[in-house]
């Protein structure tokens, strides 16, 4: 973390510098126009509010109609990937230390001697080695919520949602007397007590819809979710008990052979669980709330699995019955009509999107996702920063990974639910083994890795990624353990990552000295620093630090003590702030103590060396040799707008 750097400011560091004359939280009266007003506070909404409240220059405002914050229940598994995410946004290290860690998984199935009774059938490794640096974690859903509404009261723009607010409908004014610098007219109506039924008005230049299943936003934009009627009905229940069940504190999917099946998620603390019990299909037409489930019904369905083990209830702190249905809608955008040239102004995420089991545990981490995606590129679209076919990328690229959850989800689903009786006890082995297997094959998948980009305006075709054979385009950065040269601290090269918008470049450098100034890395720091044509130069408004648009940082293969930080190019020392301080964490040596060091595990050709691009969302979008300089510049001239034409 670093601070300090205008001038020495005591206290807690992450509380970062509040806009000018700003010292409270920003009233939402203030604004009845913004750049962004996103509608919803669950993992979606909070996860873009968080990241456009990191940006000084933009207004935000955030509704729910709910009146504060969520307390309890929704979901609760954190994907490896997320972590990731969290650490870029700064609480990672809050969610190790307060959630449960999956580690392992059990699975359980009929026993074949006595098939009234379950078995354990397997316990596996939950997460495989070096898939990430962080593990799969379960914390409860509110929790979530309050880091990320913690981060954004930290922010420069100390933003609070607005509760108590119902988005009605919206329409987008391209053309007309009203039409203008914010043509999205979005109706609020006033929900909380003593303001019922008041109607706000808010002008946005974009909407974006989080608000879950059944989003208004989505309707207000003509998109449908299609796909299956949420027909499946599912119990959920957070409960203390004392159970003989010896896996209570692991992870396990359980299969009986005439009374459905059970999830358990053991809760942080210690002692908290989660059971999610099939409660069988609801009719065409039928609602959950029609068959008038109780917490007792779920308990006596979990019982029944758990067979010939105990569970003795001791308080249910959270329960749902909640309908499913795998849907998916078309696009994730507003159409634009022909002849519009300022791309989609209405977007939604998350469950307003895809709705899908829980059992994949994917709702919060994919919904999460999709506003990691979408959250940079509307910031520098927003600052001129970028043109605004950067946005178009959004949808293509988040509507094809929910598609895979979706296909993912429905073949989970039939193999978790596959019943069987006695007779065909066999059978029932079978599809356990294939459940297994499913499971373990797709784990890579469930832990958000797996997600990749297709080439496109911001994702290169993978010309060069033989330069990086372990670092594919289109996933994200794979992290890995580095030594600071500076001051020798070991570290994760990926945590350099930022929620903060910008793009990274890293340059793997060759076995060359990179003090010799005619190294490869020295040459590509030179263009860097000195050619106009370079995407630093070009990009970086003129009064701010040189890496606050792109930030360039350098790994060498040299071990930290065999290289002399003052001999290495000035670029990678850059002055910055207003006192011109010198930024001693742009460069890094392999760490050598723990195993393969980066250039091993992550197959980076030793004697070339190559350049990694790195999206803000932390996806590689570009791999090239250290000396292709025009190459580099190219691809920036896609979609960022030089600063000379920036509004
Ligand atoms: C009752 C319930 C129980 C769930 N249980 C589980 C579970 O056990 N396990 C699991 O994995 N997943 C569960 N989920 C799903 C999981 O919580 C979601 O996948 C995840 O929260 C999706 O995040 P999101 O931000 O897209 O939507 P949501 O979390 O649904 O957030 C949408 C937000 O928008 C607000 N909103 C909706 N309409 C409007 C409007 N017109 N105006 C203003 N605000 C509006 C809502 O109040 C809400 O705060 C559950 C969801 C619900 C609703």
């Amino acid at each position: 973390m670093q601070y300090h750097l205008d001038g020495f400011t005591p206290g807690d560091p992450a509380l970062r510098r509040a806009v000018d004359g700003l010292s409270q939280p920003e009233s939402s009266d203030l604004y009845e126009e913004v750049d962004v007003l996103i509608v919803g506070c669950g993992p979606a909404g909070l996860t873009l509010a968080a990241q456009l409240s990191m940006f000084p220059e933009i207004t935000t405002r955030v509704v729910d109609q709910k009146l504060g914050p969520l307390e309890f229940g929704q979901a609760d598994g954190v994907a490896c990937r997320s972590m990731e995410m969290f650490e870029a946004f700064g609480f990672s290290e809050r969610v190790l230390k307060e959630s449960y860690w999956v580690n392992e998984t059990s699975f359980w199935r009929p026993d074949p001697e006595a098939p009234e009774t379950i078995v354990r059938a397997d316990r596996i490794q939950d997460v495989e080695d070096d898939l990430s640096e962080f593990p799969h974690t379960i914390l409860s859903q509110a929790r979530v919520h309050d880091f990320y509404l913690e981060a954004m009261l930290q922010s420069p723009r100390r933003l609070v949602p607005d509760y108590g607010r119902r988005f009605s409908h919206l329409v987008v004014e391209r053309d007309g007397p009203s039409a203008g610098e914010y043509p999205v007219v979005a109706h609020l109506e006033r929900v909380d007590p003593g303001h019922e039924g008041h109607v706000e008005v808010v002008r946005a230049r974009y909407v974006v819809g989080c608000d879950g299943a059944r989003s208004a936003v989505r309707t207000s934009i003509g998109v449908e979710l299609r796909g299956d009627a949420a027909n499946k009905l599912w119990g959920v229940a957070d409960m203390l008990a004392v159970t003989n069940f010896p896996d209570i504190r692991l992870k396990s999917a359980i299969q009986s052979s005439n009374n459905g099946s059970v999830l358990v998620i053991p809760r942080e603390g210690g002692y908290l669980f989660r059971m999610y019990t099939e409660l069988g299909e609801l009719e065409p037409g039928e609602r959950a709330s029609d068959r008038e489930i109780t917490p007792d019904d779920i308990i006596a369905a979990a019982q029944n699995v758990l067979h010939p083990y105990t569970l003795d209830v001791k308080e249910v702190s959270w329960w749902s019955v909640y309908e499913i249905g795998q849907r998916l809608s078309e696009t994730f955008e507003e159409s634009t009509p022909s002849g519009a040239d300022d791309g989609p102004r209405v977007f939604i995420t998350g469950d307003a999107c895809h709705t899908h089991s829980p059992k994949a545990g994917q709702g919060m981490n994919v919904s999460m996702a999709d506003s990691f995606n979408l959250g940079w590129k509307l910031a520098s679209v927003v600052l001129g920063m970028a043109t605004p076919e950067l946005l178009e990328t959004y949808s293509v690229e988040r509507q094809s990974i929910a598609q895979e959850l979706i296909d993912f989800d429905r073949a989970m689903e039939t193999l978790f639910a596959a019943r069987a009786t006695t007779a065909e006890a066999g059978e029932a082995k079978a599809q356990q083994a294939q459940f297994q297997e499913y499971f373990t094959k797709h784990a890579r998948f469930t832990a958000g890795v797996e997600t990749t980009y297709e080439t496109s305006l911001i994702t290169n075709a993978p010309v060069h990624q033989h330069l990086a054979a372990g670092m594919t385009i289109g996933k994200r950065f794979h992290s890995e353990a580095v030594i600071r040269l500076a001051d020798a601290k070991p570290m994760h090269l990926g945590h350099t990552i930022k929620a903060d918008g910008r793009w990274r470049i890293f340059a793997f450098a060759d076995g060359d000295d990179p003090t010799n100034p005619a190294s490869r890395l020295a040459a590509l720091c030179h263009f860097l620093e000195a050619n106009p044509d370079s995407p630093v130069n070009r990009y970086t408004p003129a009064d701010c630090d040189i890496d606050s648009a792109i930030d360039v940082r350098a790994v060498c293969q040299q071990r930290h003590r065999d290289l002399a930080v003052d001999g290495m190019p000035s670029f990678l020392l850059p002055r910055k702030g207003r006192f011109g301080l010198i930024d001693y964490e742009k460069i890094f040596c392999p760490d050598l103590q723990h195993g393969p060091d980066i250039f091993d595990s992550r197959r980076i050709d030793r004697t070339k060396g190559c350049v990694i691009v790195v999206r803000p969302d932390q996806h590689v979008a570009h791999i090239l040799p250290l000396d292709a300089h025009d190459e580099l510049a190219d691809f920036f001239v896609r979609f960022m707008v030089p600063v000379a034409s920036a509004h």
